[in-house]
């Protein structure tokens, strides 16, 4: 797999597809999900239709505990990612991978999760609710390896876009926020930015931490071309995307099914994922509008200022009204 330049890369030096771009980097995709997931060791998957290999896919990426830098984050991200043609790494770790010359949009989602311990874990599977989860009294990781698997979706169906697979998301964003620091002309020209890293089944992400970190006309457009029931939701926490609202205008979060995150009650409904990734490859992206202005994260000082877990706790415990925290 081929490294960043020293210091991270500029967009331009990324490559796409298998890395010769054009013609032959579409032939070799012309079955997307064969083509991707027979890279992928240790899967079945000629054994399998594109959708069961998916969904192979993803019980297999739930299979890892994944607490940020430990070995099994790294063994994941070995095994699922960097097998993936075109994709990158940048100097704190995060993957990178372009598809199209002048993408619009980013694609985000983290690798590591808030398990305390590495190693594999065994699941369960609730076949008539259509749900994995696990009786081990901790959590399951679809937060956020359901975001990861998304991603990897989009990509095998050519899905242009800046596909971003952040490190150490739980431990405050530290992937995010070295990019919003080192290498913000990575960003330039994207217009939205989607991470996958939100519970339930229908929230467009508008406020993060009650700071606005993209529009109503904005959310509004997108929930309307995913259907499902999705809306726009002010209740956001805190992902990834936050580091970017001072370098991309329209940042948002996605609802991709699991619920209970960081709890033992942790499951992911997997039933949804099968309406929800269809609904995905439907949108268009670059129609929807951009409508927010800019403006950094206002907690911080600058866009890309860390916010530790007891910055994030501490915001949470400290909210005024959010009324008076509408901005932009
Ligand atoms: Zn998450």
């Amino acid at each position: 797999m081929p490294t960043a330049s020293q210091g991270g890369f500029v967009a331009g030096s990324m490559v796409t597809g298998n890395g010769r771009g054009g013609r032959g980097c579409r032939s070799r995709w012309r079955h997307p999900a064969s083509d991707l997931f027979r890279r992928l060791r240790g899967l079945s998957w000629r054994f399998f239709t594109d959708g069961e290999i998916a969904m192979h896919l993803l019980r297999e990426m739930l299979t890892y505990q994944r607490p940020a830098r430990s070995p099994s984050e790294r063994a994941f991200i070995r095994r699922f990612l960097d097998q993936v043609p075109g994709m990158v790494r940048d100097d704190f770790g995060n993957r990178w991978l372009r598809i199209g010359t002048r993408p619009t949009t980013l694609f985000c989602a983290h690798t590591d999760s808030v398990h305390t311990i590495s190693g594999r874990q065994r699941l369960r599977e609730d076949r008539r609710t259509r749900r994995f989860y696990k009786d081990d009294g901790r959590p399951l990781g679809a937060d956020d390896a359901t975001g990861c698997w998304l991603l990897l979706q989009l990509i095998a169906h050519r899905v242009p876009g800046l596909y971003v697979f952040h490190r150490e998301e739980e431990t405050g964003g530290d992937g995010s926020d070295w990019i919003a620091r080192e290498t913000p002309g990575v960003l330039a020209g994207i217009e939205r930015a989607i991470a996958f890293d939100r519970r339930g089944t229908g929230d467009v992400i508008t406020h993060q931490c009650r700071v606005r970190t993209c529009s109503t006309n904005f959310a509004q457009a997108l929930a309307a071309q995913l259907g499902l029931g999705f809306a726009p939701c002010a209740e956001g926490v805190f992902t990834d995307t936050a580091h970017y609202a001072g370098l991309i205008p329209e940042c948002t979060n996605l609802s991709i099914g699991y619920e209970h995150a960081h709890t033992g009650a942790e499951y992911q409904d997997y039933g949804f994922l099968e309406e929800l990734l269809p609904a995905l490859l439907r949108v268009d992206w670059a129609a929807l509008p951009v409508a927010r202005v800019c403006a950094p994260f206002s907690r911080w000082a600058e866009p890309g200022d860390r916010m530790t877990t007891a910055d994030r706790l501490a915001c949470l415990g400290s909210l005024p009204p959010a009324e008076r925290l509408v901005a932009a």
